[in-house]
């Protein structure tokens, strides 16, 4: 029976159109295995989430892209993982279509782009009103050089950050206290002056101690004028940890630090409406929410 309908006039007519199907199939499904594949972790992106980027593309000799006006670079993650960069978008980002444009540099040379739509979708932050002092709302002559110079310093500290990551793991909380401000919270100080709230509040007691989140440079340890004594910590790849309001410093420029290690006593100096440790994640000049970059599961990567 099989042998007459495969010898049959039917089948041989359509036995090359057949054979070029069964190619073209397996050719699709090679092709598909080979592309490389993009995923975002979380997967629903907002203004303001911390993203971690996978990419898995065979013979990739290095990755790098941009997305919303940032350098993205990739490092290979751990066991044959693929390749990640930490990466994220500012919480005042406009809500939309954006492109993640990513270029693979292959072992046998060469490169090719490609391209990923990504959609952000907006973020539902409050809006809080605080009373503090009124010289920090409109500050004076001398407190404007401050500001100033505060910001050349900060800017400095900005500008150093390694070049490979720093970080190992999971990102910890930095103090054992009860959160009391959210990040993005839109604020209103003295019924005026607005700003979204770019970090997450701590109510810690004055004198508790502080801890790096994760490890990394110290490349400030400085007080400024809002932020009062601050601790910045570099995780590599433009990535910083910031640690604000502190009473004492117990770190210097130039110190390397392990997650968990002392960086001082949380304190009520700078800008504050009581005593508090102010935590923020900075990412190429992008605040991202801290709280979501604490419960990325980041073992895969590093
Ligand atoms: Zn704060």
């Amino acid at each position: 029976m099989l042998k007459k309908m495969l010898f049959s006039p039917f089948f041989r007519t359509i036995r090359a159109p057949l054979s070029f199907l069964c190619l073209l199939a397996f050719a699709l499904a090679a092709v598909y295995a080979q592309s490389p594949a993009v995923t975002l972790t979380p997967e629903v992106v907002v203004a303001g989430s911390p993203e971690l980027i996978r990419v898995v593309a065979a013979n990739a000799s290095a990755i790098d892209g941009q997305w919303l006006d940032r350098k993205l670079e990739f490092f290979r993650g751990q066991d044959d993982h693929g390749w990640f960069a930490l990466a994220g978008v500012d919480v005042e980002a406009p809500v939309g279509t954006s492109v993640l444009k990513l270029t693979i540099h292959e072992t046998k040379g060469g490169s090719h782009a490609l391209n990923r739509t990504i959609k952000i979708l907006p973020a539902h932050y409050r809006t809080s009103a605080l009373t503090v002092a009124p010289q920090f709302v409109q500050p004076g002559p001398d407190a404007l050089k401050q500001i100033a110079a505060d910001q050349v310093l900060t800017q400095k500290a900005y500008a150093s950050s390694a070049s490979m990551p720093l970080w190992k793991g999971n990102f910890h909380v930095p103090v054992v206290a009860p959160q009391t401000e959210r990040f993005g919270t839109r604020r209103i100080f003295n019924g005026t002056l607005a700003s979204n709230h770019k970090g997450l509040d701590f109510r810690a007691a004055p004198g508790t101690p502080v801890r790096a989140s994760n490890d990394g440079t110290v490349v400030l340890a400085h007080s400024l004028y809002y932020a009062g004594n601050s601790v910045f910590v570099d995780h590599g790849m433009g990535l910083f940890t910031l640690y604000m309001h502190f009473s004492k410093i117990s770190v210097r420029e130039g110190q390397h630090v392990v997650r968990g290690q002392k960086l001082g006593l949380s304190g009520a100096t700078g800008r504050v409406t009581g005593p508090h440790l102010h935590w923020a994640v900075r990412w190429q000049g992008a605040y991202l929410d801290p709280a979501k970059l604490l419960r990325l599961d980041l073992s895969a990567a590093r």
